[in-house]
């Protein structure tokens, strides 16, 4: 038998044979040819998947949360306004960053926990507080909600603030497209859609954003992510020279370099179309179970991952039941509901038979933890809408 479990998590999420071949390869100089040209490779590949032509990638050892805090240190000076739109956890992580280099944050909040603020209501506070910049959450990672970036980003520019978007649970799964959509930054981290072992915060500036941080008045007031210090070194591996500011993680980015030339090959339209394709066969298994999901409604639903209500009866002892059934999948995180639901990623190089033995796993953990349901249901609902 295979002496491993399946990962199903919301990151990190199962890699490719050969990106993990690339993790092993023997460790070279950062400044030696085949790193170099990976290097300068990957930058331009970054464009592509973020399909930002005009945007500058830093590519940068570090998890999502430092790719965070370089977006706001660099374009953040003390007493400007942001405005938060909160879809949940790692919004208020976002709001945390930009308060922490003086950034005066308005929260737009959703109600209650499973919803999103609505357009108006963004709007309103747009209009109210004129902010400098607006985050905005592509996936809340701990809610399984979707944002609806595009509307959002329309909506900011109108009012001359810079989006920003935290693409972390989403950039390389859900749509989006940077240059077109008016995204200014948009960041992400490496073990999630992108496909590569934790360990990369990942960066695509827009123009918009470089100028603004050139005109600071500040100095940024954090050393190792000061664009001034990283600028030049992107710009000299894309020239395919050698450069040096802080050691680049060398496997990392061989396996990065490998990623994204397998998600260009897949090509951007046909791997967002496969996300929504198999987040949609494994909601249709989550449906015939009879589970509920923590988002409100259809619209909110994030390709990327699904956070599903434990149903009555039945607590956090499934996680561990569907771990022994080979599948692991992660508990609750939002602090409101923690105790009460699950979390399922599903994707990267997540493909149909891992949702078919994932829905499986979870009617395993259910049937142990003694609820009552029609066996096979949801693993018949999955594979219909994968036919
Ligand atoms: N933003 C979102 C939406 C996330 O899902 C995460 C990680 N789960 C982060 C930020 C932080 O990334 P990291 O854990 O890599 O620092």
């Amino acid at each position: 038998m295979k002496n491993r479990k399946l990962l199903m998590i919301p990151g990190p999420v199962e890699f490719t044979p050969d990106v993990m071949r690339a993790m092993g390869m023997p460790t070279t100089s950062h400044v030696a040819e085949n790193f170099i040209e990976v290097f300068g490779q990957s930058i331009e590949d970054l464009r592509k998947v973020f399909l930002s032509p005009a945007g500058q990638p830093f590519i940068v050892a570090g998890s999502g949360t430092l790719a965070m805090d370089m977006a706001a240190a660099n374009l953040v000076e003390p007493g400007d306004k942001a405005l938060v739109v909160n879809t949940g956890y790692f919004s208020d992580r976002f709001a945390k960053i930009l308060e922490r280099y003086g950034a005066a944050v308005t929260h737009v909040h959703a109600h209650e926990v499973g919803d999103a603020p609505s357009l108006a209501e963004v709007e309103a506070a747009l209009q109210g507080v004129r902010p400098k910049l607006m985050t905005i959450t592509h996936v809340d990672t701990s809610t399984g909600i979707a944002t609806d970036v595009k509307a959002l980003a329309a909506l900011g520019r109108q009012y001359n603030a810079f989006v920003v978007v935290d693409g972390v649970c989403a950039t390389a799964g859900e749509e989006m497209r940077q240059d077109e959509w008016g995204i200014d930054l948009a960041l992400t981290a490496s073990q999630k859609a992108i496909g590569v072992p934790p360990g990369l915060a990942l960066v695509v500036a827009g123009p918009r954003s470089i100028d603004v941080s050139r005109k600071r008045n500040a100095p940024v007031g954090n050393y190792y992510a000061d664009w001034n210090e990283w600028l030049p070194i992107m710009q000299a591996y894309e020239a395919r020279k050698p450069s040096y500011f802080g050691t680049p993680a060398v496997n990392l980015v061989w396996a990065l370099g490998v990623s994204l030339r397998e998600i260009l090959a897949e090509g951007m339209d046909l791997r967002f179309a496969r996300h929504r394709k198999l987040s949609g066969a494994f909601k249709a298994g989550l449906a015939a179970l009879g589970l509920r999901q923590v988002p409100k409604r259809p619209e909110l639903l994030a390709t990327t991952l699904s956070a599903i209500y434990y149903p009555r009866g039945v607590n956090k002892t499934l996680v561990k039941y569907i771990d022994e059934a080979g599948v692991m999948v992660a508990g609750g995180l939002h602090p409101a509901i923690k105790d009460q639901y699950f979390r399922v990623g599903h994707m990267g190089a997540v493909g149909p038979a891992d949702i078919l033995a994932a829905i499986g796993a979870i009617e395993t953990g259910l049937s142990r933890a003694g609820h009552r349901f029609e066996r096979g249901s949801g693993v018949a609902a999955a594979q219909e809408a994968l036919v």
